[in-house]
């Protein structure tokens, strides 16, 4: 589940996280300007790669590919499912295989249909620093709908996180060994429609309320907040749109503008108008880890929360596009870091206007 965000909710949301602690919430979507989907530049061939990006590395994609092929084949991963444990023990074994090590968050919650339990996660490397400095997150359950498989919603985004984890330790291990990949559970309302602020985000809400009582409390699984999170969410599907909610901390947007501008990425990644309800936010608002949502243009797609999105929804083209501006990002942050010696921990809660009236 995702949705926009009016700002006057995002007020009252401010104020509910910070008081109360109150369970993440969702706003029925404004399915505004559905649009055709139909597009066939995403087959994949030298020219077509070209065309769609100017990287000349060409290294990621295919095993995101073939990791949401596999998870697909599981079937449908709602919670407290078969499917949903086949999911796990995936993720599970092939962290494990890479290097990772995976703890099990697990947690039950009220819902709208009572007390649910849930699984997040989360892996660090076997040879981590003390307290992860980044945290690259999706959500891995897929929504209760009869037949419904979550092919980019977000099957794919866990493919491009193994992809991830198989990729960093042999090139660029300084990063991996500062980074968590989290595993969300229960990202999606479990209403058909959805219930503002009793329904969706599980998974982030209790991860954020662990890592903050954490750091403040004697368990020290966590020394220190992270300094940068990510989440990725539907950024596999074919004839790729991104974007990022317009309350971004101004931090990780200057980093994504830097990016897709070096790359020329403009018409493909943007940033919407408003703010959006995703993993992100409870990590925004609860964690105050200043995090940035990589999110398909779900709004505009006929086939987001329909059987539509299936595997002939996903690209790998577009995965590897996805995966090498989410590295760069990272990365470009990590650079500013070394620069300014020490990230400053900036609240994300900015005036999305302003950030709207100097993008578009
Ligand atoms: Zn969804």
């Amino acid at each position: 589940m995702k949705s926009y965000l009016p700002p006057i909710i995002l007020c009252c949301l401010l104020c509910l996280f910070s008081f109360s602690c109150q369970k993440g919430s969702t706003l029925p979507p404004k399915a505004t300007g559905k649009g055709s989907d139909s597009s066939n530049i995403d087959r994949l061939n030298d020219v077509e790669k070209q065309v769609i990006s100017p990287y000349k590395n060409w290294e990621f994609g295919s095993k995101a590919y073939l990791h949401t092929k596999n998870i697909l084949d599981i079937g449908p991963r709602p919670i407290e499912t078969e499917g949903h444990k086949k999911a796990q023990a995936y993720i599970t074994t092939h962290l494990d295989k890479f290097g990772w090590n995976v703890s099990r968050q697990s947690f039950k919650a009220m819902t709208p249909y009572g007390e649910r339990s849930f699984v997040n996660l989360v892996a660090r490397r076997k040879d981590a620093v003390k307290s992860p400095n980044i945290v690259l997150a999706a959500h891995y359950e897929s929504k209760i709908m009869d037949g419904f498989l979550g092919a980019d919603d977000a099957a794919s985004c866990v493919g491009a996180l193994l992809e991830i984890a198989e990729h960093l330790p042999s090139h660029e291990n300084t990063i991996a060994q500062q980074m968590e990949l989290v595993f969300f559970d229960g990202e999606e309302a479990i209403t058909p429609s959805i219930e503002y602020l009793k329904d969706g985000l599980y998974g982030s809400i209790y991860y954020s309320k662990y890592m903050r009582n954490d750091v403040a409390g004697d368990k020290k699984t966590y020394l220190h907040i992270p300094k940068i999170g990510m989440v990725l969410d539907m950024i596999g599907h074919r004839n790729l749109s991104i974007k990022i909610p317009s309350d971004t901390p101004k931090s990780l947007l200057k980093s994504y503008f830097a990016v897709i501008k070096k790359h020329q990425l403009e018409n493909r990644f943007g940033v919407a108008n408003g703010s959006i309800l995703d993993d992100h936010y409870p990590m925004n608002m609860i964690a105050k880890l200043p995090t940035i949502d990589l999110i398909g243009d779900f709004s505009s797609k006929s086939w987001w929360h329909t059987n539509k999105d299936n595997f002939d929804n996903i690209s790998e083209n577009s995965l590897n596009l996805s995966i090498q501006v989410a590295l760069e990002i990272i990365k470009h942050q990590l650079a500013k870091s070394g620069e300014q010696s020490k990230f400053s921990n900036e609240n994300p809660s900015i005036n999305s206007q302003e950030i709207w009236s100097k993008t578009t």
